[in-house]
């Protein structure tokens, strides 16, 4: 069996940054097992490229879910990142560090450590953000790129539109006045993709001590009585780790792969017929998600509908992206929107929203998924509940780690969702009101949201139209209570020794935003706690002889 110190299972957004800080001074071997393969494409480094790729099954896992009640009993398609980069690589880019009062959230169930200002400094870290002017501030691998200057001219509706009702404009969602309308910093560099695949893990790849496996899906987890000793491959093939084995396989299959090694709740493994290693029934639990509703609404003004559905138009996109890296190519199709309240006498922020400069649909053929822009000129208005209090949860079908495991989003499960879902919509339907946007759409066909007439209208919609935004999290909590949580403040997992968890499903709970800039935050904090603990060992326990 090859020997390393640690092994990370999973080389997404989280695990790309746990492999290079852990192999950073080159004191420890580091096996990094992915199972999908490289993030070379142009589709991933080009951004608008998240339109082709999420709906590729070669780079992608299409999980579907199983009929969810609170959504009309629709199934959704959740694709997760299959390659090098994780979700990362197929994301769409929108960089949200999270509102502070999350993390105040998350240092309740998991200790001060993960509290606002802990986490603040380490997002400082992570990140080098770029003004529209090109000036920069910190110097960390992830560029976060203001491009205010660049979006589409009919984004002054937005903030015209929102000056309007009155509603708070925010010049950086990540900054000291996080809510109001904006624009969406990306994470970018110089127009591409800057995913942490790129800006951690590749440069990290000549160090001779730590080892990319790609295509290499893990099994389960090899384990001495409660002591974790290694990873096995489906395959078959065996690697032993001297330290930590450190789960980073996302919020699908950080849980999947810990019940098929036998940790998790005991009725699912023994359906499963796995002998039980130790038993958590929090393992696949408290899984949250963000929905989002969509409006399309026709504009009397040209979009990027004109701009890149005819082909000169994609070609010359094209061309302005090659010659300059600007452009639509260069930018995610979340342009604008903002945490905003949907009534004024909130605490905080409970809605995400989104106002695109393009309309279109997912259609499937072929066994993939395509997106289409629709054949007019067009842009889409969402609304997307910021903080969901319902919890589903994920379980194996069988002891097979290559079979979909079930997904239960059980969403609108609370009331509090329903209401939030439904303060949503109301809040759009007062934006389209606006003299700004009234002037730039036309009235007929109404839109669907026009024609809305009441609050069992709005839920009716919702629950027939949401569709989940790809950020499931939570479904390994940490939390300082074992009966209640999976891995405890640092990232250990409870009742096993060498084992870790590190990804979206340790979120104790899920962030007001996007999930992929707290998800990296996680990652990188993680590494602090780990070479922490191996400085402390280090301190009271004396190095074995060779
Ligand atoms: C289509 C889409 C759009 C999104 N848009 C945004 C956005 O605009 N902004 C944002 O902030 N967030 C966005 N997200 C969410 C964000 O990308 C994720 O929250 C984040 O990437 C999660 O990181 P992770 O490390 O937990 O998991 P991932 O990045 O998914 O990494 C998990 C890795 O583990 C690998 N793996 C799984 N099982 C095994 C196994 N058994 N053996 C070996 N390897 C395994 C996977 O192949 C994958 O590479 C989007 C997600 C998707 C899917």
């Amino acid at each position: 069996m090859e020997r390393y110190d640690y092994i990370v299972v999973g080389a997404g957004s989280a695990g790309c940054i746990l492999a290079e800080r852990l192999s950073r001074g080159g004191q420890f071997q580091v096996l990094l097992l992915e199972a999908g393969g490289s993030d070379s494409s142009p589709w991933v480094s080009v951004p608008i490229g998240y339109a082709r790729l999420h709906g590729d099954p070669g780079c992608t896992w299409q999980y579907w879910t199983e009929d969810d009640p609170g959504l009309d009993n629709r199934r959704a398609r959740w694709p997760r990142g299959r390659l090098v980069g994780g979700s990362g690589s197929i994301n769409a880019m929108v960089y949200c560090r999270g509102l502070p009062g999350d993390f105040e959230d998350w240092a309740a169930a998991a200790g001060p450590e993960w509290g606002w200002e802990k986490v603040k400094s380490v997002y400082d870290r992570l990140e080098t953000r770029v003004s529209a002017n090109g000036e920069t501030e910190g110097d960390g691998p992830i560029c976060v790129q203001d491009v205010s200057d660049r979006v589409h001219p009919l984004c002054r509706s937005w903030f015209e539109a929102a000056h309007e009702l009155g509603l708070p404009v925010s010049k950086n969602c990540n900054g000291p006045l996080p809510e109001g309308a904006t624009v969406y910093r990306i994470n970018t560099r110089n127009g591409r993709r800057c995913s942490s695949a790129k800006a951690y893990l590749k440069p990290a790849l000549g160090r001779s001590n730590l080892t990319l496996f790609k295509r290499s899906p893990v099994r389960r987890i090899l384990f001495d009585g409660r002591k974790t000793v290694g990873v096995e491959l489906v395959s078959g093939q065996k690697f032993s780790a001297q330290r930590d084995v450190i789960l980073s396989a996302g919020a699908i299959g950080s849980p999947q792969i810990l019940q098929v090694s036998g940790v998790g709740p005991g009725a699912v493994l023994q359906k499963a017929g796995l002998p039980i290693v130790f038993e958590n029934a929090n393992v696949g639990g408290h899984l949250q998600d963000h929905l989002a509703i969509s409006y399309t609404l026709r504009t009397t003004r040209p979009t990027l509908n004109d701009a890149l559905r005819p082909l000169l138009g994609q070609a010359l996109a094209a061309l302005e992206y090659a010659w300059s890296r600007k452009g639509p190519l260069s930018l995610s199709v979340n342009q604008c929107g903002g945490f905003l309240r949907s009534e004024q006498h909130l605490p905080r922020a409970d809605q995400q929203l989104y106002f695109n400069p393009i309309s279109y649909r997912f259609r499937e053929a072929g066994g993939r998924v395509r997106t289409e822009i629709d054949p007019f000129s067009g842009v889409s208005l969402c609304s997307q509940p910021a903080r969901p209090t319902s919890r589903g949860r994920i379980e194996i079908r069988s002891a097979d780690p290559l079979q979909h495991p079930e997904i239960r989003p059980n969403s609108l499960a609370t009331e509090e969702d329903r209401t939030s879902a439904v303060a949503g919509i109301r809040l759009l339907k007062r934006l389209l009101d606006t003299s700004a946007i009234r002037a730039v759409t036309q009235d007929t066909p109404p839109s669907g949201l026009a024609a809305l007439a009441d609050d069992d209208e709005m839920l009716d919609d919702f629950r027939m139209r949401a569709s989940t935004v790809f950020h499931p999290t939570c479904t390994c909590r940490m939390g300082r209570d074992e009966t209640t949580s999976v891995v405890d403040s640092r990232l250990k997992v409870h009742g096993l020794s060498g084992l870790r968890v590190v990804d979206a499903s340790t979120f104790p709970n899920i962030t007001s935003g996007n999930t992929n800039a707290p998800t990296m935050m996680l990652a990188l904090r993680a590494s602090d706690l780990i070479l922490n603990d191996h400085a402390r060992m280090r301190q009271t326990i004396p190095e074995p002889a060779e």
